[in-house]
């Protein structure tokens, strides 16, 4: 099939990239100038484990193209996919000017029929605003179709190519037999692609994402709980998560959800139910417990110095909001850094990945450290704050050699007690008792 991606993001360089990684022909289509540029010397903007491969192997295929010609990627597709951006606008609400933009553009250039796709994360009622963009500036006859994506930065390769499910919201005939045919190399294990009306796609998503995020919360606020009364979070942790109905997944406590899309979406469905005259209680609260899980390293950190953090030298372990991912967007790591600035401590980070991301957002107002143990050199005290694999198993001697005071506040709960205590190390973690 002839296929067009309009946005060259996380989401649209995955599924164009992985679209055609099954001899489909894609061209992707961003306005990033310098972007499209950097893929087309077949350089890769963003990083994502497993992309660099299918990414050279498709282009080189002559399979996979980028470009800033909206009008020449779409000549010859049959279907279109928006992946652009749906930020947060100034009330809270998605805010649909890039996808509604783009479909404008589309409909003055189309001369036969299309589908579109939108693979963007949007509210209800979208497709029909879409839909009417069509109405109103072609007579060509297109099928709107909502397709939310589910994959997760990180693994998003692994997830677009075997997907749990994938969701495809359409009452027309013709668009859900192409849509079938596209995805069928992808769910041959026998995984659903699982059809319904464009409304019901469209909550799918945002009901998928505030219930991750709820179960984040609640987890969080069992693991504040566990502070108070003694218990220790990991194990309450294996103890529900075995029973099947709660699962084990998606249970670690930590600091806070953050990232592209769970802080907005979350948002998003509580503005959108707001707006419907609902008042959607829960996630409300789990909006609130984010906002203060994010600052809970920060709240123990003055505890611990009693409430003062002026001149005090912090290494940082880990800035992308979750591991595998350079990144940085809604990430817990810069709110904290926000914090320990203003109460004027200095700050050493270390990241695998997101370094650079980091680096263009906050300059220098911060120190930066080529390896894990150089960030360690002279500081206070350690901040985990990813869960980067590297970070699992270091070398604690080193760590101890390096830092002033043996003290880790550690917001992953990456290492194990007894550990800690055999080491000699202060240890402040999530949920669990302190070691001294
Ligand atoms: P992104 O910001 O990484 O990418 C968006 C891209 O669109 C950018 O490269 C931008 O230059 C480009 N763009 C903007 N306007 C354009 C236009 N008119 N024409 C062509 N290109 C244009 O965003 P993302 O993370 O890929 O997210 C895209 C959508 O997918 C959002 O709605 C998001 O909520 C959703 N989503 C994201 C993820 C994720 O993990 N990132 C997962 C599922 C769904």
């Amino acid at each position: 099939m002839e296929i067009a991606i309009i946005g060259t993001g996380y989401v649209g360089l995955v599924t164009g990239t992985c679209l055609s990684e099954t001899g489909n022909h894609v061209t992707c289509v961003d306005i990033n100038e310098q972007k499209v540029k950097m893929m087309q010397q077949g350089k890769l903007p963003i990083y994502e484990p497993g992309l660099e491969q299918l990414f050279h192997r498709n282009i080189n295929n002559e399979r996979l193209l980028f470009t800033t010609d909206l009008a020449g990627a779409i000549q010859n597709a049959s279907i279109i996919f928006l992946a652009l951006p749906t930020p947060p606008g100034g009330d809270g609400s998605a805010d649909l000017s890039y996808v509604l933009g783009a479909a404008k553009d589309i409909a003055c250039l189309i001369s036969s029929y299309k589908v579109i796709v939108t693979k963007s994360t949007v509210p209800v009622g979208t497709a029909d605003k879409v839909k009417a963009v069509f109405e109103k500036y072609t007579d060509v006859e297109v099928a709107v179709v909502s397709n939310p994506e589910f994959l997760r930065e990180g693994v998003a390769v692994e997830d677009f190519m075997k997907p749990d499910r994938v969701v495809v919201g359409t009452t027309d005939q013709r668009a859900r037999k192409l849509m079938a045919d596209l995805y069928s190399p992808y769910v041959r294990q026998g995984n659903p692609i699982i059809f319904m009306d464009e409304r019901s796609a469209e909550l799918t998503k945002y009901a998928a994402n505030s219930f991750l995020a709820t179960k984040i919360s609640f987890m969080n606020e069992i693991a504040n709980l566990c502070e108070l009364v003694g218990a220790d979070v990991d194990m309450v942790r294996l103890g529900v998560g075995s029973d099947e109905r709660i699962g084990k997944r998606f249970l670690f406590p930590g600091i806070g959800y953050g990232g592209s899309c769970f802080p907005k979406d979350v948002q998003a469905l509580a503005k959108a139910a707001d707006e419907n005259n609902y008042d959607f209680r829960i996630l409300n609260s789990v909006m609130s417990v984010n906002e203060i899980q994010k600052k809970i390293l920060v709240e123990k950190l003055k505890k611990y110095y009693n409430g003062n953090l002026e001149g005090k030298r912090f290494a940082l372990w880990g800035l992308a909001f979750k591991p595998e991912t350079d990144d940085i967007r809604e990430a817990p790591a810069l709110y904290i850094i926000d914090e320990l600035l203003k109460a004027g401590a200095v700050v050493v980070a270390y990241d695998p990945e997101a370094i650079n991301n980091v680096k263009s957002q906050l300059a220098d107002s911060i120190l930066y450290a080529n390896d894990l143990y150089e960030a360690l050199v002279g500081t206070d005290a350690l901040l985990i704050l990813t869960e980067w694999s590297a970070f699992r198993n270091p070398d604690f001697d080193t760590i101890k050699l390096n830092m002033k005071d043996k003290v880790i506040f550690d917001g992953r709960n990456l290492y194990d007690l007894q550990k800690m205590e055999e080491h000699g190390f202060y240890y402040n973690s999530i949920g669990r008792q302190v070691v001294n």
